[in-house]
């Protein structure tokens, strides 16, 4: 998933006449020969986060706003989603308890406007102080947490922001329970503040606290922290794999292109927790994990690709980045149909800068292919939602869970990536490819440029290949056309086979339980949904057969005919019922992929560029 350097927002420009300030005071400005501009201080905003305890899920905030322009009312605002997850979280559900005062102590009207903002009648001060308390509870890269030793906050999800004011100058201190610290990738003063020039380079950084171990390293010049909650058993394993992937991708892109960068790498305190999550910064990454052992095995292949990906996001979202996200909205969602191409290839860089790097073995890359086009073979909506669609339709479903996106953009991102590489790289005879694109796209569109569009991916490409793809786009990427797979494959040197399994499904699932084989989930699509077998019921008999496990069921069922309509018994509150039911027969796609033994030197050629030997 995945803000923003600290260029890469638009600066908004300043009015030329503050909102608020009296005419008669401009036209006495003029009347001495003054220019006005001169006169008016930028307003600048200090935060301070409290967190009273260790393991207290409430932290506290204060706001403090200098220099204000005279204005008699003033706007703040919670962001209804963290920039890199796309999704509305309305992080406002978890504020509470918000004051505001002058600087004198005295109370100042406030009144909320909507779910996330609120008008303070501020009459012309020039502080404002606003305070608030944040229930922090759901550990998620893009939300706020706080456990017992350690705790992870989205600026986002934490930091109110006044709507015209998104490009004044931010600082943050932090007041912490004894031996707590904070780390976040930004410059600190030695007053201990962190400072921003924007509100959107000020959450642009993730915020760890907590009992924390900081291992720092430098790798072409530049200052690398690696953050974990506590101290890894092999430390010099996790340095190196850390320093391979931020080489290769230097190598391959021409540079670094930041400062300073930081990995946080904070386990779900959870411990049935399974995800692997990462959220990509300007200048570091927040990655949250499970198991808590997987910290002592950076040699992990789900360790290295959640690092890389989000590693390689420094360049490919983070920088450059689409024309859409050049006007950033924080109160609704952000529409554009690029995340393809800032998700999908960025995971296709994962999988090749790791194997360039020699982090995983080129049987580990096919397998990633394999993986990916049984997943898409698999999936309807590859063939009825393209790619660019898929990109505006996450917002209805969020990205925490692959599952629930009728379309995955990673993966057929990723996919689609490495047919556009093969595309480049055939039609140059291995000359150019993928990374000449992505460097060309770095040179053309820089942070501070207004982004690339559509076409702009497609001219490049287009004038690196020599040839006009502008078709080659609008079939798999703006359309829903099957993908050219074998062909190009075979162009790499590889081999794809993808045969039909067939299997028999009533449509539930059961869970073995004290009182039995328990029916726990029925597909109301299917011939359980259909009939009057209701989930709690316990499965007794298949076909005259007793079943007792879920390999029992599993081996009755190899034996049934398809069409052919068979009884099942079960208990339901200790009565006996008995149920026809006919199977249903489920086809699925398996794909194998390999390397074609005997390949043309061209084939070779391609093969070893991409995935080694
Ligand atoms: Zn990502």
């Amino acid at each position: 998933m995945m803000p923003f350097s600290v260029r890469t927002f638009r600066v908004r420009s300043l009015p030329l006449r503050p909102a608020g300030f009296p005419s008669q005071l401009l036209l006495w400005f003029f009347l001495l020969g003054w220019t006005p501009l001169l006169a008016v201080a930028q307003p600048t905003v200090d935060y301070r986060i409290t967190i009273s305890a260790p393991g207290d899920d409430e932290a506290r905030i204060e706001m403090t706003i200098h220099n204000l322009d005279g204005r008699e009312t003033l706007d703040v605002a919670l962001p209804a989603w963290t920039p890199g997850s796309y999704e509305i979280l309305n992080h406002a559900k978890h504020l509470f308890e918000l004051t505001a005062q002058g600087p004198d102590g005295q109370p100042l009207l406030l009144r909320r406007r909507d779910k996330q903002t609120w008008r303070v009648r501020c009459a012309g001060q020039s502080t404002v102080i606003l305070r608030y308390g944040l229930l922090c509870d759901r550990q998620s890269v893009d939300s706020n947490w706080l456990g017992p030793d350690y705790g992870q906050l989205a600026g986002a999800a934490t930091l109110l922001y006044v709507p015209d004011g998104r490009h004044w100058p931010a600082t943050l201190t932090f007041h912490l329970p004894q031996g707590w610290q904070a780390a976040l990738p930004l410059p600190r003063r030695a007053d201990q503040s962190y400072t921003a020039e924007s509100y959107d380079a000020l959450i642009d950084a993730p915020i760890a606290v907590g009992r924390l171990t900081r291992l720092d390293i430098s790798v072409r010049n530049k200052p690398i922290a690696i953050v974990t909650t506590r101290p890894p058993k092999d430390p010099a394993g996790l340095q190196k794999a850390v320093t391979t992937i931020i080489e290769t991708y230097a190598d391959l892109m021409g540079g670094l292109p930041f400062e300073q960068y930081m990995f946080q790498y904070l386990p779900f305190a959870d411990e049935d927790d399974e995800r692997l999550e990462g959220l990509e910064h300007a200048n570091g990454t927040l990655i949250n994990y499970a198991p808590e052992d997987l910290l002592d095995q950076p040699q992990t292949k789900n360790w290295l690709v959640v690092t890389a990906h989000e590693f390689f996001h420094a360049w490919n979202v983070k920088r450059l980045r689409p024309r859409e996200f050049a006007d950033y909205t924080l109160d609704r969602e952000l529409y554009t149909p690029q995340l393809w191409f800032a998700e999908g290839v960025t995971e296709y860089y994962a999988w090749r800068g790791l194997r360039r790097a020699g982090l995983i073995s080129a049987a580990d890359f096919d397998e990633a292919i394999r993986s990916t086009l049984t997943y898409l073979a698999n999936n309807p909506a590859a063939g009825q939602v393209s790619l660019a669609e898929a990109s505006i339709g996450t917002w209805l479903t969020g990205t925490s869970s692959f599952e629930d996106i009728p379309l995955d953009y990673y993966r057929k991102g990723f996919i689609v990536g490495l047919l556009l590489d093969i595309e480049i790289r055939t039609r140059t005879s291995n000359a150019r490819g993928l990374d000449d694109l992505m460097r060309q796209l770095m040179r053309d569109f820089p942070p501070e440029s207004q982004g690339y569009r559509h076409e702009d991916i497609i001219a490049t490409a287009s004038k690196l290949a020599g040839t006009d793809l502008e078709s080659w786009f609008r079939r798999y990427v703006e359309g829903t056309d099957e993908l050219p797979l074998e062909t190009a494959l075979n162009h790499m040197g590889m081999a794809m086979l993808a045969e039909p399994m067939t299997e028999l499904d009533f449509g539930f699932e059961l869970e073995a339980t004290p009182a039995g084989l328990e029916i726990v989930e029925i597909d109301p699509d299917s011939p359980a949904g259909e009939s009057d077998l209701e989930e709690g019921d316990l499965l007794r008999t298949v076909a005259g057969k007793p079943v007792r496990s879920e390999a029992d069921f599993a081996a009755v069922l190899s034996t049934l005919q398809p069409q052919k309509a068979v009884k099942l018994t079960v208990l339901r509150e200790k009565r006996p019922l008995t149920v026809t039911l006919t199977p249903e027969v489920i086809t699925t796609l398996d794909v194998a992929v390999g390397p074609l033994p005997n390949p043309t030197p061209a084939q070779k050629a391609l093969r070893v560029a991409l995935r080694g030997e």
